[in-house]
């Protein structure tokens, strides 16, 4: 047994990596998601890269996916990024590569490898938000991951920070999700007649300077990961909390200001140190990973090192 592959399928761009029982990413690829195209083209795209694999050796998949995964049946079930539906992904990938294949759920395995790889690593007390096309976190506290009765704890996207808010397309009001995640800053500046195009949540904060509305979306962005940080800090007493994800790439520009605005709110009490991951958008690719070498065995997360140089 030689390598496993790993496959993030983002809304904007599907990531496909070999990789060895020591986390090595060994061969990656990636190509953009053919949302325009429909939702057939994206299961088409996403086999085509998995079959570009399966002369590498591959002994097991996993594939981590948006929105609401049924990972036991192996069913994306619905995800509105991808326009997916009940889409049978393990069945599908098992049958292009003839090796036992796992379905997760993109953040939420982008972050325990976070927890397992990253800045969280040997911390008992953490919170690891993941803030891509969603945010999801992951929660430990004396030592434990917390998973809660239905398996959804974490899910601190879906946190109501401003109760008469916008509508998250959960159905909730104004849920962190939808102020915070990188989508979410895309979407708002350009719905508020933003100008330039289409601009990343990242393009859209380095033009705050002299870009009055940049500066507001970026701004209650910001705000918004203060208000459900400082809340769960309140919880949960963490010692860190770590960003990671694709928005994490901005560094010190999502740093500084979501370190000002939970300081900001937490007046008696020490805050918890804030970081950013080494991972990156890499987090995702790593969760699969860890989820397809799990069907297997033979491999060791905690001896894994964090591949900080191929970022
Ligand atoms: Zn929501």
């Amino acid at each position: 047994v030689s390598a496993v592959l790993a496959i993030d399928v983002g809304g904007t761009s599907i990531k496909a990596a070999s990789v060895d029982r020591t986390g090595a990413l060994l061969r990656r690829t990636e190509r953009h998601t053919p949302v325009a195209d429909g939702p057939d083209a994206v299961v088409t795209a996403v086999r085509s890269v998995a079959a570009d694999f399966a002369a590498d050796g591959i002994a097991a998949a996993a594939a981590v996916v948006p929105g609401a995964v049924d990972a036991a049946a192996g069913v994306a079930r619905y995800a509105a990024n991808l326009g997916w539906r009940d889409v049978p992904l393990r069945e599908l990938l098992g049958s292009e590569l003839a090796v036992p294949v796992a379905l997760g759920h993109d953040v939420r395995d982008a972050a325990r490898a976070e927890a397992v790889l990253g800045r969280a690593r040997g911390t008992e007390n953490v919170l690891v938000v993941v803030i891509g096309t969603g945010i999801a976190g992951l929660i430990r506290s004396g030592g434990h991951t917390v998973r809660g009765a239905r398996d959804l704890a974490g899910e601190i996207g879906h946190m109501a920070v401003w109760p008469d808010g916008e509508r998250c397309a959960c159905g909730q009001l104004g849920c962190l999700e939808t102020y915070a995640s990188g989508a979410a800053i895309a979407r708002r500046y350009r719905h508020l007649g933003g100008a330039g195009g289409a601009l990343d949540a990242r393009e859209i904060a380095a033009r705050q300077s002299g870009d009055a509305l940049a500066a507001r979306v970026w701004t209650e962005a910001v705000d918004a990961l203060g208000i459900a940080l400082a809340a769960y800090t309140m919880l949960l007493d963490p010692e860190a909390i770590v960003l990671g994800g694709g928005l994490s790439e901005a560094g010190e520009t999502l740093l500084a200001p979501v370190r000002t605005a939970l300081e900001r709110r937490l007046t008696w009490r020490p805050p918890p140190t804030v970081h950013v991951s080494p991972l990156g958008a890499r987090a995702g690719l790593l969760g699969a990973a860890m989820l397809a070498w799990e069907q297997i065995g033979g491999a060791d997360f905690e001896s894994w090192q964090p591949p900080a140089e191929q970022r």
